[in-house]
C-alpha cells in the first residue's frame, strides 16, 4: 500500500535546496512512479522562478528524463494567487509549457494591481495566520479569489488551502470538485479545519497528498497528510495518488489521456 506519486516539490530554481536530478533520484529510490517539479511562480518577490531560467529547467528536466526512464517527470509550477479577482501569475500562453499547474496563496507576491495590496495581501498578511482574526468580509473575498482562479485557469491542484490566508475551505473544495481540481493535503502542514475536512470527505471531494519538499530528502514524505487521513478516516478512494495515478485537469483538457 503506497502513494504512487509526489506532485509538489521545489528545487534550487526557487526556494528548494536540491536540484531537479536530486529530487528525481530520491523519488526513484523510494519507488515512486511519478514526480513533479513545481517551483514557485514568477511573481513571488523572493522565491520565484525567473522567466529566463525556464529554458534551463526544461533542458535539465529533459536530461533527467533520459537518465531515469523508469519514472514520469512533470515540470510544472506552483503559481501564486496574485489578486482578489482570482488572477494567478501565469499567462494563458504559459499553459502549453506546463505539465502541471498548482495554485496557492503565498505572502510576498507582487500584487496584480495596487489595490490588491490594500485589499488582499495586506489584510491577509496581518490576519491570515490566525484562526479568528479575518473578518467575514475578508474570508468571503478570499473564497471568491480561489473560486475565480479555478474558473479562469485549468488548475490541477490547489495547494495548502488556508495557510496564511483564511477562506471558506469547503466552498473552495466544492469548486475544485466542480472543475476537476484536486485539493492538496500538504506534506508540511494541513491548515484546513478537521470539521471542514470531514465535510469534504462526506461530499466526495478528491484530495491529493504531496510532500511540498524543499529538500530532496523530503520528496515522498507523506507523513503529515497520512496522519490527517488516518485520524479523520478520509476514504483512500478519495486520495488521487494512493495506489493509483491521478488524472490532471489541465492534461485532460490537452487530450493527454486516452481513456
Ligand atoms: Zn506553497
Ligand atoms: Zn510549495
Amino acid at each position: 500500500m503506497a502513494f504512487w506519486g509526489d506532485y509538489h516539490t521545489h528545487t534550487i530554481y526557487s526556494h528548494g535546496h536540491g536540484t531537479i536530478e536530486e529530487n528525481v533520484q530520491r523519488a526513484v529510490e523510494i519507488g515512486l512512479k511519478e514526480v513533479a517539479i513545481t517551483d514557485h511562480g514568477f511573481r513571488h518577490m523572493m522565491y520565484n522562478v525567473r522567466h529566463m531560467d525556464w529554458k534551463y529547467m526544461h533542458a535539465d528536466t529533459q536530461k533527467v528524463r533520459e537518465k531515469y526512464p523508469q519514472i514520469k517527470i512533470y515540470l510544472g509550477l506552483e503559481t501564486n494567487l496574485s489578486s482578489r479577482f482570482g488572477k494567478a501569475d501565469i499567462l494563458p500562453s504559459d499553459m502549453d509549457n506546463l505539465d502541471l499547474v498548482i495554485c496557492g496563496y503565498h505572502k510576498f507576491v507582487m500584487p496584480d494591481r495596487p489595490s490588491d495590496m490594500a485589499k488582499f495581501f495586506l489584510p491577509n498578511f496581518l490576519f491570515g495566520s490566525s484562526e479568528t482574526k479575518s473578518s467575514a468580509k475578508l474570508i468571503k473575498r478570499n473564497t471568491d479569489a480561489y473560486i475565480k482562479a479555478l474558473e479562469k485557469y485549468d488548475i490541477d491542484i490547489v495547494s495548502h488551502i488556508n495557510h496564511a490566508i483564511k477562506a471558506d475551505a469547503v466552498e473552495v473544495a466544492r469548486a475544485c470538485k466542480h472543475y476537476g481540481t484536486y485539493v492538496e493535503l500538504n506534506g508540511k502542514r494541513v491548515s484546513m479545519k478537521d470539521s471542514d475536512l470531514e465535510k469534504m470527505a462526506q461530499e466526495g471531494i478528491i484530495f491529493i497528498c504531496n510532500s511540498d519538499a524543499h529538500s530532496s530528502n523530503r520528496v515522498g514524505d507523506f507523513s503529515v497528510p497520512m496522519a490527517v487521513i488516518e485520524r479523520l478516516g478520509i476514504p483512500f478512494e478519495q486520495i488521487a495518488n494512493w495506489e493509483k495515478l491521478p488524472k490532471f485537469r489541465s492534461r485532460k483538457k490537452k487530450g493527454l489521456y486516452k481513456d
